[in-house]
Order: structure tokens, then sequence, then C-alpha cells
């Protein structure tokens, strides 16, 4: 397999080398080519992401993505929302599991809120929040598949509010019923709470673009922090992996960030795109083992360094290799 690698911005440069490091003890048949993009590009070239870079994305087998800066700028187009809508990304899966939890969290990734329709004028600013039958057809298609195979189905939205919400859940309860996969619904802002209360409730959660991106941001909480949470974009033609977290400039470059969420996000590339479930467990084993001893980074109460806990996890990796 081809594997595109964009580090990105902040500690994209720092996360991303210990993943690619994984996947090429476990897989030395994998070719990875780099590809730049980003905040960092666009203060050199004054371009973020050129057709070449989204060519050269396109032409993988799959892309290794940390994460990229997006300062509040008018004149700045985020550059993940933009590979998630021209890759056509439409499914972001986020798995969130800890003791006595296992939620899968399916969110919709080109539509909504980030669908990139919006004005700033003198006196008012508005974004429009577009929600269409194709794109809930096939994210609510989509999470129906993955609740067949485990419990049920939750549908996260604000439908007594949003009219867009309304339609969205419409869809989804639908499709649901057509799969014949048992669901329930729940409004988000509730949801946000009880999801910290009571994690063993849910099990594939299904939400809009914006709702689905707030809502992992909090059941982070569940399982110590978004150095933790990896995630998958998947498209009918296209994959990338990407932690949840963002480019943390307030840690940039201190050589603290905490590799996990981007070693799990190797570790979905592994079950999603190559299908080898096998290796991608091996790399869970593995941080699971370093965590065991105690060696953790600082957003985990630990002292260990970004490439400190690396050397562990890669370790493991290595000895399981010749067991
Ligand atoms: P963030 O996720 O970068 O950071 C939030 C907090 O979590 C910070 O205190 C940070 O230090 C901490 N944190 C995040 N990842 C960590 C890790 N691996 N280890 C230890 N601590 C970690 O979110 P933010 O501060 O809201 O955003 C910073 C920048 O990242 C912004 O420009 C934003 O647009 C961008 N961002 C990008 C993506 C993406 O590329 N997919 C996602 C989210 C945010």
């Amino acid at each position: 397999m081809r594997i595109a690698v964009v580090e990105g911005d902040g500690i994209g440069h720092e996360v991303i080398p210990v993943a690619k490091r994984a996947l090429e003890v476990l897989r030395p048949d994998f070719e990875f080519f780099p590809v730049e993009v980003g905040y960092g590009k666009w203060q050199r070239c004054g371009e973020a992401i050129t057709d070449r870079d989204m060519e050269e994305l396109s032409s993988a087998d799959a892309i290794l993505f940390g994460a990229i800066t997006t300062p509040p700028d008018p004149g700045y187009r985020s550059v993940i929302v933009q590979i998630r809508k021209t890759l056509d990304l439409y499914a972001n899966i986020r798995p969130v599991s800890g003791e006595g939890f296992d939620i899968v969290i399916v969110r919709e990734n080109t539509e909504g809120l980030y669908s990139g329709i919006e004005k700033i004028e003198e006196d008012s600013a508005c974004t429009l929040r577009c929600i269409t039958r194709k794109g809930s057809e096939r994210i609510a298609r989509c999470a129906c598949r993955l609740a067949r195979n485990r419990r049920e189905l939750t549908i996260g939205h604000k439908a007594n509010v949003l009219k867009a919400d309304a339609f969205f859940r419409d869809i989804c309860i639908a499709e649901a019923m057509k799969a014949g996969v048992p669901f329930r619904e729940c409004y988000i802002d509730a949801l946000c709470l009880d999801i910290l209360q009571h994690p063993e409730k849910y099990d594939v959660i299904l939400t809009e673009n914006m709702f689905g991106d707030i809502i992992s941001d909090v059941a982070a909480y569940l399982v110590g922090g978004l150095g933790m949470l990896p995630s998958g974009n998947l498209g009918d033609d296209h994959a990338l992996f990407e932690p949840v977290h963002g480019s943390a400039p307030d840690i940039a470059g201190k050589n603290v960030a905490n590799p996990i969420a981007a070693l799990r996000s190797a570790a979905m590339l592994l079950s999603y795109a190559a299908r080898d479930p096998v290796s991608a467990r091996r790399i869970e084993d593995a941080v699971q083992r370093v965590l065991a001893r105690e060696i953790r980074t600082r957003d985990l109460g630990g002292s260990a360094t970004t490439t400190g806990f690396a050397e562990h996890v890669i370790r493991e990796l290595e000895a399981s290799d010749r067991t």
C-alpha cells in the first residue's frame, strides 16, 4: 500500500513520525511518501494546499494525517475541511473505549455548518447549515452497518429547535428501521452530559457534522483527554486517519505531546484500509503494555516525553514481532 504522510502543523510534526514508525515496524511492505500542507506552508508560500498536493493525496491508498492549524482569519480556508470535501470523506469514525464502555461516534463529515457556505458583512455574519438527503442517507447507512454488528444506534440531534436537524433525524430513523437496527434518539445537549455520566449506555452514536465534532471532544474526557482519541475519515474511494486533536500550539515543539491518538489512528488505518486487524491489535496491545508500566506523557499525569513514550511502544512492537 502507498501511504501519504501529512505531518501538518504543531504537534503533528511530533506524533506522526511515531505513528509512521509503528507502521514501518509492522508493515515493511508499505510505501510512504510525505505531503506538506498546512498553515506553515501558507505562511511560507501563500498556499496551504495546492492542486498538486490534493492530487498526491488522492493517489494514495490511505492518508496518515497529523493536524493543521486553522487561524481565525477570514482569508484562510480550513485545509482538513477542504480535503474531506474534495476526497468526499463523508464518514468520520471516532471510537472511544475504556473501562466498561465501548462507543463509536459516527459523524457526518462534509455538510452542516462546515459546508463553507458563509459570508461576513459589516454588521452581520451568516454560516449556512446545509444538510442533504444524500449526505444524511449515506452516513446513516454507514452507522447502521456498524451498529448491526454491535448493539444499537443513538441518533444525537437538536430536532426540537433546528429544522435541518429534524430533516436529518427523520432520514436517520428511516434508515435504521430499514436496516432493522435498534435505535433511540437523544437531544445533543443532553447527550453531552449523559455520555459522561453513563457512558456504558452508548454504543454507536450518529450525528451531523458539528455536533459530532463537539461530542467526540466531550467524550475524550472519559479516556484522559484529546491525546488518546483516533479517527478515520472514510469515503467510497479514499481514507484518511488522524488524531481527533488539533495542532496544540500551546505544547508544540516541547516533546510532551501524547502520541497515543496518532498511534491509534495508525491502528485504524491498518484495520480499515489495510484490512489487517491483527497488526492493528498489536499497536493497541503495545500501548496498553506501556501504560500498564505507569509510563505516561504529561497530559496523563506522567513525565514521559513524546519520544520517550514512543521508544517504549516501538520496542514493544519489535519484541512482539519476534515472538
Ligand atoms: P487542540 O486539540 O490542538 O488542543 C486542545 C488542548 O488539548 C490543548 O491544551 C492541547 O495542548 C491539548 N492536546 C491536544 N492534543 C494533545 C496531545 N496529543 N497530547 C497532549 N495534549 C494535547 O485544539 P485547539 O487548541 O482548539 O486547536 C489548536 C489548533 O488546531 C487550531 O488552529 C485548530 O483549528 C486546529 N485543529 C485542527 C484539527 C485538525 O487538523 N483535524 C482538529 C482540531 C483543531
